[in-house]
């Protein structure tokens, strides 16, 4: 008998260890062409999702801020301008190849920000540390949620609050119509932009194995989090969740 776990890799069933190598294989293929094909998939709507995140944060001037898988570093960015040359925004991701663009856009703009690889179930950073932790469209790829969101939680500042942006349940009247979106364009586009139809047919089915709104509600209360609400966005295409350690 195989007593191996295992996991959804899109909708795959892999054995868990694998899982964090077939992520890597994605990113490492999309991440030249990642954030031309964010703006043609979503019509540029993931700007202004992650422009509500920024304005949930209640981050201020001077204040230390997290952003686990950082890819491409939109939110840093954002982040950086926000707290000032007082702050402290780390931009981290698993993956080299995100992480090294992220960097790069980033200097490109006169941002030279704090950048670690590390994984988010493992994170190098004390306790009680940060003001801020944000994850966007990163605890969808991750193995084991529940080690991540309490490695977050582990790393808040008592009063800290923890923002999850992720793809979620969208309105069940257009789940047809997005259900023909995201499995029949979206690949054709990542095939067109990236050459890499496949990294985006997984895109499509890790978002239908994700945790709702509410099982990811009660993972993150489950790690820890206190007062965790959401916000649906686009009609549940994505959500942000938010949740403080007391
Ligand atoms: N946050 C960026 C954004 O919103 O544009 C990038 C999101 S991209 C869809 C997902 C990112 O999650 C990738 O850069 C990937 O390398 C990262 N990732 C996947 N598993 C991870 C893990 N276990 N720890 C840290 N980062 C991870």
């Amino acid at each position: 008998m195989n007593d191996r776990k295992r996991t959804h890799f899109g909708f795959q069933e892999v054995d868990e260890g694998d899982k964090s190598q077939r992520v890597a294989d994605v990113f490492d293929s999309v991440a030249q062409r990642y954030d031309v094909m964010n703006d043609v998939m979503s019509g540029g709507l993931h700007r202004l999702w992650k422009a509500l995140t920024i304005a949930r944060s209640g981050v201020r001037p001077g204040a230390r801020v997290l952003d686990v898988a950082g890819g491409t570093g939109d939110l840093a960015l954002a982040f950086a301008k926000k707290v000032g040359e007082s702050g402290e925004i780390w931009l981290t991701d698993i993956n080299r190849a995100m992480l090294t663009r992220g960097r790069d856009r980033l200097s490109d703009k006169g941002y030279i920000l704090p950048v670690a690889q590390c994984d988010a179930e493992k994170l190098p950073f004390p306790d009680d540390y940060f003001d801020c932790v944000s994850v966007a469209f990163g605890l969808r790829n991750m193995t084991h949620k529940d080690l991540a969101l309490a490695e977050m939680r582990r790393v808040l500042r008592p009063g800290g609050r923890l923002l999850v942006l992720e793809f979620s349940q969208i309105w069940k009247p257009l789940a047809p119509v997005y259900d023909f979106y995201s499995f029949k364009v979206i690949p054709r586009l990542g095939r067109l932009i990236t050459d890499d139809e496949e990294s985006y047919r997984y895109l499509a089915e890790s978002i239908r194995v994700h945790p709702d709104q509410a099982a990811l509600k009660l993972l993150m209360e489950q790690a820890g989090l206190e007062q965790v609400d959401y916000e649906n966005m686009a009609l549940g295409i994505v959500a942000l969740h938010r949740g403080f350690k007391f």
